[in-house]
């Protein structure tokens, strides 16, 4: 059996950590099974759906690596829906319904106060031909419920949640049509995962009570039932999941300098028994990937946490991954020398214009001028080749009996400005000799 796997998102705004979440898991379990994961626009709700927001998640899905290995969209199935819709009518499994939503909530009431279980009553069950005549010429549409069957307990044995129960009696039969004709995401879903060979549904926990009409819904069809994972969903670190976070978009946390990787290291193990690791490359993650690990409690997603990864990612990348958002000019060497010292890549560059001038020297101490004096001279003759660092900070240590704080702080001021920062023995080679003697002699 190949695994199958699909993303679904609704095209209604940017992909988030909450839904990009979803993808990493789908993407990780289709990779570790050298199976397929699908991208499935879910775009049924023309109103809200958006050409620009299917663009973007393309765009997101593939700058997070997360490269789908196909697509297809639900505005361009309606026949196949029409079709598997007329084979459940045929079948008794859909049937049309005339009650307004005034009258169903009135209904509801009226069950909740004797104390029974606000489900639909299935009165449009009863309805004759002629009644039903009458209600539509009376100018009502149906809309159309998936009659559930009420003798066939809903079972399944979730990868992550364990064995779910539930009694069909207890839940109202699903709209699945309105109307208008425009089809609810429920069926269409299923049927789509029946079209696709959807082997794993990797979902938010929030689809629960979706899934036990869906597993009805996948026999009515005349299919197994996927398997599926029902993950917790994710909450900030405060303990909710704020509008913000909510709203955090990938492109944003992209402006903010987070790396890709960082994302995908990240979602991919919180919430699960798995510590949260920089790995630079996904490998590590698609072989841990185990649905028995993820916890039934709240995933947290914290900023820092992602920036602070995002930066242990940075230190090991290589200078071919990054060559394309570096300064002109800066090579292997400046990569290696500034690297360790970088939260974004993007402050490559700030250390890149450090290293490469044009450079205002900062004010010196007058106590510190002898120290750079010797240094300075020192600068013109040590061989540059080797490590000039040391034999420039030996010479200046002999010609003022300096050492520690005093003498390093100076000499580091003086060559780059800053008063902190990379590795002053690599980058000194990359400054130059001289540039090196122009800024000791201020
Ligand atoms: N479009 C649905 C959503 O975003 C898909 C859910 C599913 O994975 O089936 O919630």
């Amino acid at each position: 059996m190949t695994v199958v796997t699909r993303f679904a998102p609704s095209p209604t705004g940017r992909l988030h950590v909450g839904n990009v979440r979803t993808a990493v898991h789908n993407w990780l379990w289709a990779r570790k099974h050298g199976g397929r994961f699908l991208l499935r626009i879910d775009d049924t709700d023309t109103a809200r759906s958006e050409e620009r927001f299917v663009a973007a998640i393309r765009a997101d899905l593939a700058w997070l690596g997360l490269a789908p290995d196909g697509e297809t969209r639900q505005s361009a199935r309606g026949a196949l829906y029409e079709a598997r819709f007329a084979e459940l009518r045929a079948a008794g499994r859909v049937y049309p319904c005339y009650e307004t939503p005034q009258e169903l909530e009135l209904k509801r009431k009226i069950r909740l106060g004797r104390g029974l279980p606000p489900v639909y009553d299935r009165a449009a069950l009863a309805l004759g031909a002629a009644e039903r005549a009458a209600l539509e010429a009376e100018g009502r549409q149906p809309h159309w419920r998936f009659r559930l069957d009420h003798d066939a307990p809903i079972a399944w044995d979730d990868m992550v949640r364990g064995p779910q129960h539930f009694d069909p009696t207890l839940l109202s039969d699903p709209v699945v049509r309105r109307a208008d004709g425009s089809w609810l995401y429920i069926l269409p879903s299923a049927i789509d995962d029946v079209d696709m060979g959807v082997t794993h549904v990797v979902r938010g926990e929030d689809h629960v009570s979706n899934t036990a009409a869906q597993v009805q819904m996948f026999a009515a069809l005349g299919a197994t039932p996927p398997a599926f994972a029902h993950e917790a969903l994710l909450v900030g670190s405060e303990g909710k999941l704020s509008k913000r976070l909510g709203a955090l978009g990938i492109d944003a946390l992209r402006d903010a300098g987070i790396e890709p990787q960082a994302i995908v290291a990240l979602l991919a193990r919180i919430g699960t028994a798995d510590p949260v690791e920089p790995f630079a490359d996904p490998a590590p993650l698609i072989a841990s990937i185990d649905f028995s690990r993820f916890g039934r409690a709240p995933a947290r997603f914290d900023e820092a946490e992602l920036a602070a990864l995002s930066a242990r990612i940075i230190h090991q990348l290589d200078h071919a991954a990054v060559a394309d958002r570096l300064p002109e000019g800066m090579g292997a060497e400046g990569w290696a020398a500034i690297r360790p010292n970088l939260r974004s890549v993007a402050e490559a560059a700030e250390w890149w214009r450090i290293v490469t001038g044009p450079f205002t020297p900062p004010p010196v101490a007058e106590a510190d001028r002898p120290l750079l004096a010797a240094a300075a001279k020192a600068a013109r003759t040590i061989d540059w080749a080797a490590d000039p660092w040391h034999a420039l900070t030996g010479a200046a240590k002999a010609a003022t009996g300096r050492g520690g704080k005093a003498l390093f702080l100076p000499l580091r001021l003086a060559l780059t400005g800053r008063d902190k920062g990379p590795d002053m023995a690599a980058l000194l080679p990359l400054i130059g000799r001289e540039a090196a003697v122009a800024r000791l002699e201020g």
